[in-house]
């Protein structure tokens, strides 16, 4: 059996990009979704509320899949804010405990709209866009609104290396429906593909284009990553459907 790996991760073509923290964005009404060439997502108003947050694979508990950081050092690269060659890694990445994960079930982790599809190159010929998925696959963004404190407040979910993208730009989607498949897709040509299908997971805090990582906005410190992302597990375990 192979094991999982500390895998290369991706590298945006894109130069670094000044962000603008999202609170500033949010005051501006837009209406179309998409990525855009500053690096970041519109922000869609008016989404629907999500009324709590479930895991990204089926059965929406991770019943059967490993939780980083794990005893056996196998699972210790899929861990938060592991640091890495390539930057500082701001996600989980989900491998079942006992054999493969490939065509494992994606499921939404609440309701929201999807606003950043990235098709990989070998997977969807005709929907791939030349410059955006370096090291990624296929990948699925969705921004996600909801009340805690009698305040809105907005993440963003972000799922890369599917096999497969079973929703489309704009779908509006609800807690646990299927959007795709675990898999390994990397969509580099010239590079070594991932030899475990898993499923890399991150919630960010901020309106990212789905594509980008860490390293391509300078964030080099636990503390800035942190103003972008959050730890995928605690927040979901601390948002609960009621
Ligand atoms: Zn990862």
């Amino acid at each position: 059996m192979s094991l999982p790996r500390i895998h290369p991760h991706p590298r945006s073509r894109k130069p670094g990009t000044l962000l603008i923290p999202v609170v500033l964005l949010s005051a501006f009404v837009v209406a179309s979704c998409g990525s855009d060439d500053d690096g970041t997502v519109a922000v869609v108003t008016g989404n629907v509320v999500a009324d709590g947050f479930d895991f990204p694979v089926a059965p929406g508990e991770m019943t059967g899949w490993t939780e980083p950081p794990h005893p056996d050092e196998r699972f210790d690269p899929s861990s938060y804010l592991v640091h890495r060659e390539d930057g500082i890694h701001p996600s989980i990445d989900f491998f079942r405990e006992e054999g493969s994960s490939a065509g494992e079930e994606l499921w939404a982790i609440g309701d929201g709209v999807v606003v950043d599809i990235v098709y990989d190159r070998e997977a969807y010929p005709d929907k791939h866009e030349g410059d955006q998925d370096e090291g990624w696959g296929n990948l699925i963004l969705i921004q996600h609104d909801y009340v805690e404190n009698g305040e809105t407040k907005r993440i963003w979910s972000q799922y890369a290396h599917c096999a497969t993208v079973e929703v489309e730009l704009n779908q509006i989607v609800t807690r646990n429906q299927r959007i795709g498949l675990v898999g390994k897709t990397d969509g580099t040509e010239g590079r070594e593909l991932w030899d475990v299908e898993h499923l890399h997971f991150e919630i960010r805090t901020s309106n990212l284009s789905a594509s980008v990582y860490p390293d391509d906005l300078g964030l080099d410190t636990d503390e800035k990553v942190s103003e972008y992302y959050t730890h995928p597990l605690e927040f979901i375990r601390e948002h609960r459907p009621r």
